[in-house]
C-alpha cells in the first residue's frame, strides 16, 4: 500500500470556510479528543470570540491560558509615554513579577525612567542572484538611481508602510538589498514582505537577475545576531535613570560599587560565552509583556539583543541604562486586537493606532526595572532566597522518594 492511500495517516478535517465558528472549533477539538483519547475541557474554555482568531491561527481547537500578573508603579518620562504605569506580565516563572515590581518601585522612587526612541523602522533583506560578479556589482552600483520607482512599487501595496531607503550589500555574484521601512503602529512583517515582493518583481525584471529570494537571513527576524546591535529590525530604544545611593540601599540592598562590580564580572562571563548582547534578563520581561499584549513572541529572539550599563556617579549614586537596538512591537495588527491582548494594551493606554512608540518606551522602561532588580539580587546574595520564596512549586516526588 502506498503511504498516500494509508488510512492510518489521519489528516485533520478541513471544515467549511476554514472552520472558525464556535461549533466548528468544538468539532475539531472533538476530533482531537477522539484521536488522542485526551479530553480538553480547559483548552475548550476560552473567551476570545473564535471568529476573531481568523488571520492569527489555523485549525483552532480553543486557547491556552497563561497567568497574568501586574507590576508597578513605573514612572516614565518618555517622548510618548508620560506618567505612572502598571504593567501586565504573563508568565509561569515565580518571582518574575515580584522582581520587576521591585525594580519599578525603585526607579519610580528615584524619579522615574527617561526613555527615547532613536530609530523607528523595520527591515527585510531579499537577495538577488546574477550570472557573474561583474553583473552583481553593476546592479549594486546602479540600484540606488532607481529608488523613486522602487519606492512607488513598494508603497503602492500599503496605506501605512513607507519605504525609507535601500542599501545594497554585494557578496560574490549575489547582492542582498536591505529595504528599510517605516511601519506605523504595526510590527510590519506581513506589510513589508508584501511591499518588498512587489518591488523585487519589478527590480528583477529590469535588472535581468537570474532570480531573487525574498528572504536572505541578513535582517535577523526572530533570530539573534550581532548585526542586530546596530539596529534596524524594529525600534531602537534607550532608557536610563540615576538611582540615589540611599534608594540603592533601602530598596535593592546594594551600593553603586556592588552594582558596577557585579556588572563588570558578568560582562566578562558574557564575553567568554560569546554572547550576542549583554544583559541579564531582557528575554524574561519581553516574553511576559509580549504574551500579555499580543505581540509575536518569537520576536523576543531579536528584541532581546541589547546592552545594559551601570556607571557610578558622585555621592554613591549609580546611572543605569538599557539600549534595545532591535525592538519589534505593535499596537495594530498581528495578535494585538485579540481579546485579552487588547485589554492588556488598554491597561497601558496603548491599544490601537498611534500607540506603538509609547508601547515601545514602556517596554524599555520595564526591561530596565528587571535588569536592576536581578543584578541587585545577585550582588546582594538574595537571588536564591527570593526564588525559594516566590518561585518554587516543588511537585511531590514519585513513589515516596521524598520521604
Ligand atoms: P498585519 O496584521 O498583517 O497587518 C497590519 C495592517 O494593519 C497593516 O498592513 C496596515 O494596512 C494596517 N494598519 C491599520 N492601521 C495601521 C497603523 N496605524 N499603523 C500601521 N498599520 C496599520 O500585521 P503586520 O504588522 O504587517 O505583520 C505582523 C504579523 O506578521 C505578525 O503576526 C507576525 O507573526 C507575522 N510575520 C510575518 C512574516 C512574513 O514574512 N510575512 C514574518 C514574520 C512574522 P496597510 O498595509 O494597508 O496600511
Amino acid at each position: 500500500m502506498t503511504r498516500a492511500a494509508d488510512p492510518r495517516i489521519d489528516l485533520i478535517p478541513r471544515l467549511r470556510d476554514q472552520g472558525y465558528r464556535g461549533r466548528e472549533v468544538a468539532e475539531r477539538r472533538a476530533w482531537v479528543e477522539a484521536r488522542t483519547g485526551v479530553t480538553l475541557p480547559l483548552v475548550g474554555s476560552y473567551t476570545i470570540p473564535s471568529e476573531q482568531m481568523r488571520g492569527n491561527i489555523e485549525n483552532p481547537i480553543g486557547a491556552v491560558q497563561m497567568p497574568v500578573g501586574i507590576a508597578g508603579p513605573l514612572e516614565i518620562h518618555g517622548s510618548e509615554a508620560h506618567g505612572v504605569f502598571y504593567v501586565p506580565l504573563a508568565t509561569t516563572e515565580g518571582a518574575l513579577v515580584r522582581s520587576y515590581e521591585r525594580g519599578m518601585v525603585t526607579l519610580t522612587r528615584a524619579g522615574g525612567v527617561t526613555v527615547r526612541i532613536v530609530r523607528d523602522e523595520n527591515t527585510i533583506a531579499p537577495v538577488f542572484v546574477f550570472d557573474d560578479v561583474a553583473a552583481a556589482i553593476e546592479f549594486a552600483e546602479r540600484l540606488g538611481k532607481d529608488f523613486d520607482r522602487i519606492k512607488e512599487e513598494a508603497d503602492s501595496t500599503t496605506r501605512h508602510g513607507r519605504l525609507l531607503r535601500i542599501d545594497c550589500r554585494p557578496a560574490g555574484r549575489e547582492v542582498i538589498v536591505e529595504f528599510h521601512y517605516h511601519t506605523g503602529d504595526a510590527q510590519g512583517m506581513n506589510m513589508i514582505a508584501r511591499a518588498t515582493d512587489q518591488a523585487c518583481r519589478g527590480i528583477a525584471k529590469r535588472a535581468r537577475a537570474r532570480r531573487f529570494y525574498l528572504f536572505s537571513g541578513l535582517s535577523s527576524e526572530k533570530r539573534a545576531s550581532g548585526a542586530l546591535l546596530a539596529g534596524g529590525k524594529g525600534k531602537t530604544v534607550v532608557a536610563g535613570a540615576r538611582i540615589p545611593a540611599a534608594i540603592l540601599k533601602s530598596h535593592l540592598h546594594v551600593t553603586a560599587a556592588d552594582f558596577v562590580d557585579e556588572w563588570h564580572r558578568s560582562m566578562i562571563g558574557h564575553v567568554r560565552a560569546h554572547a550576542v548582547g549583554f544583559n541579564a534578563q531582557y528575554a524574561n520581561g519581553l516574553a511576559a509583556l509580549f504574551i500579555a499584549c499580543g505581540q509575536d513572541v518569537a520576536n523576543v529572539a531579536n528584541a532581546a539583543v541589547g546592552v545594559t550599563n551601570y556607571e557610578p556617579e558622585d555621592g554613591g549614586d549609580v546611572h543605569v541604562s538599557v539600549t534595545l537596538p532591535s525592538l519589534t512591537v505593535a499596537t495594530v495588527g498581528g495578535g494585538t486586537a485579540l481579546g485579552t491582548s487588547r485589554e492588556c494594551l488598554e491597561v497601558l493606554g496603548c491599544a490601537g493606532a498611534g500607540c506603538a512608540r509609547k508601547f515601545a518606551e514602556i517596554v524599555a522602561a520595564t526591561l530596565l526595572a528587571g535588569e536592576i532588580s536581578m543584578a541587585a539580587a545577585i550582588a546582594s546574595g538574595e537571588f536564591v532566597a527570593a526564588h525559594e520564596k516566590y518561585g518554587r512549586n516543588r511537585p511531590a516526588a514519585a513513589d515516596g522518594a521524598d520521604r
